[in-house]
Order: structure tokens, then sequence, then C-alpha cells
């Protein structure tokens, strides 16, 4: 049984990352949200995640409709345009969203997205890349 305790959580974006981030969540028993405003994408995904609708997530009013103010986090996945990005993470803002977890591409975005109030701003190319790097060393370093 999926949680209803708070424990959900909103996924926007359904690129490469936001549907590994929804498909995991959704393994570890948690209640996922998913959102893009690609129908493709929504099609794509829609057996794999519990709820996938489409909808622009810039408009805050078709995400209150959705019922996401009533979540305690949101991720927004969306990376290339920094404007849907930014957008976005205003409209979660304006519907009071607690947590609020957004992805970066450029240290300039990471700044914008935390002056309009994202509480978390990640960089899952970056983190994957020190990641990696840090494996292939440490494996190295057994085989010296
Ligand atoms: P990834 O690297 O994760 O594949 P990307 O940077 O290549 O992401 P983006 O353009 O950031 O791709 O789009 C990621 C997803 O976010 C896409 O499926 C896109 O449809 C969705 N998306 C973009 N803008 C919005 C929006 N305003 N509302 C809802 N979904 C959006």
């Amino acid at each position: 049984a999926r949680r209803s305790d708070g424990g959900g959580i909103v996924v926007i974006g359904l690129g490469r990352f936001g549907c590994h981030l929804a498909a995991s969540l959704t393994r570890m028993d948690r209640e996922v949200l998913a959102v893009d405003r690609n129908p493709a994408q929504v099609q794509r995904f829609s057996d794999k995640i519990d709820r996938v609708v489409q909808a622009d997530s810039t408009e805050e009013g078709a995400l209150r409709q959705l019922g996401v103010a009533s979540f305690a986090r949101a991720v927004v996945a969306i990376g290339a345009s920094v404007e849907a990005s930014v957008l976005t993470v205003l409209a979660l803002v304006e519907l009071g969203v607690p947590q609020i977890w957004a992805r970066a591409t450029s240290q300039k975005h990471a700044k914008i997205l935390s002056s309009v109030g994202a509480h978390h701003v990640i960089f899952p190319e970056a983190e994957t890349g020190d990641r990696v790097a840090h494996l292939i060393v440490s494996r190295l370093l057994d085989f010296v």
C-alpha cells in the first residue's frame, strides 16, 4: 500500500533524470505524482508510475487543481529550460509546498532557483560525474 501520511512526492519533468527518480521512489513504495507537459512522456510512463498527468507545471492553477499543494515534497526535474524550471519552482512556492528540490544545470541557474525559494538545489550530472571519478580512482588504488 502507498503511504498517505504525507510521504508523497511530486516529480515534475519526466526526462532521463526525472523518470528514474519517479520510478525509484515508486519502487521505494512512495506515493508519486508525476507531471509532464509532453503527452508522449505521460503515455510512456503511465504503467510504471502510479499517477502520471499531463500539465504545464509553470501554471500555478494547473498544479493546484492536481492537488500539489497537499504534498510535503516536490522535485523539479526539468533541466534544459531554465525559464520552465524557475517558473515551476515559483508556482510551488506560491502553493506553499514545504520542501522543494530543484535541478540546476549551472551555478547561475542554481542561484536563481535558491533565490525564488527552492530549498535544495541538485546537480545530477555534476554529482554523478564526481561519484564516478571517485569510484574509478578508488578502483585504481585497489590494484596498486
Ligand atoms: P533529462 O536530462 O532529464 O533528460 P533534459 O534537460 O534533456 O532532461 P528537459 O527539456 O529538461 O530535458 O525536459 C525534461 C522533461 O521536463 C521533459 O519530459 C519535458 O517535457 C518536461 N517539461 C519541460 N517543461 C515543462 C513544463 N513547463 N511543464 C511540465 N513538464 C515540462
